[in-house]
């Protein structure tokens, strides 16, 4: 009798322990979605406080350092537009993913990676971080020898003035806007981006500052302000700088957890 009990109970143990454990795999995965359906909430609450519809803002889940399966599972769930920032990581994921995701590499590019980025990943949608001469003439060049269609830019601005952050002055925005729209044809210049304070809760004046370089640019280049975009937000801060006008966050460890980079060359 007391033998049976135990041999039932070690069974029900041994269930207990790894029934949980698929669980948890899956729990961990639909986090990635229920965690993405609040920012999508918060996202457009936060945009009609800005009296905007939620569409006029988009939503770039921030997968760098994370699986591709987790990118699968919000996939699955609707979203399109993903962020990578390593351009090794993004070649390796985007032949895995489906070629109707709409990636955005996101942050400093070096430009000699240019051409291995534009050619490995034909759905790259956008690059967010054009910060130098150089890397604008690299993209230019890597897309027209490609034959593919103009690639939207950002111009990243170091509105933090941090050392550490890459990304031209305020103050020269509108020189390298206009060489991309001027010298690079097979670029689009889409708008400015900005990381904003090291901490990623970016302070009120660094997103001010990137809004007044949009009305630079807008009028040295005779563009329409609302033909530019505005990348600015991120986790931590993503709802204040829809406030103020963000037609695009960028949003990562808020949607897939904290990252690890202990596996980073
Ligand atoms: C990693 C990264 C993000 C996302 O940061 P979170 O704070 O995790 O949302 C946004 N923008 C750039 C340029 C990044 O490198």
């Amino acid at each position: 009798m007391d033998g049976t009990l135990d041999t039932t109970t070690s069974g029900m143990l041994e269930n207990a322990i790894s029934v949980p454990c698929s669980t948890m795999a899956a729990a961990a995965e639909s986090a990635a979605a229920r965690a993405l359906r609040s920012v999508l909430h918060r996202v457009s609450q936060a945009a009609e406080r800005s009296g905007r519809a939620s569409h006029q803002v988009q939503v770039v889940a921030v997968s760098k350092t994370k699986p591709s399966s987790m990118i699968r599972e919000l996939y699955d769930a609707g979203h399109r537009h993903f962020g990578e920032n390593y351009v090794q990581e993004i070649l390796e994921k985007a032949p895995e993913l489906p070629d109707d995701i709409q990636w955005h590499f996101i942050g400093h590019l070096q430009s000699n990676k240019a051409k291995s980025l534009v050619g490995g990943v034909p759905n790259l949608f956008m690059v967010e971080g054009v910060d130098n001469v150089k890397v604008a003439n690299n993209l230019d060049k890597a897309v027209a020898s490609l034959g593919r269609v103009p690639l939207k830019v950002l111009v990243q601005v170091n509105t933090s003035g941090e050392e550490s952050k890459y990304g031209v002055e305020p103050s020269e925005c509108v020189d390298l806007a206009k060489h991309v729209k001027f010298q690079c044809p097979n670029l689009k210049l889409s708008g400015l981006m900005t990381i904003g304070m090291l901490d990623y809760s970016s302070r009120p004046e660094n997103f001010q500052s990137l809004i007044d370089c949009r009305k630079h640019v807008s009028k040295e280049l005779e563009v329409p302000e609302d033909e530019l975009e505005l990348s600015m937000g991120m986790s931590a801060d993503f709802e204040q700088a829809i406030e103020m006008g963000s037609t695009n966050v960028r949003v990562g460890s808020t949607i897939f957890g904290p990252r690890d980079y202990s596996t980073k060359k």
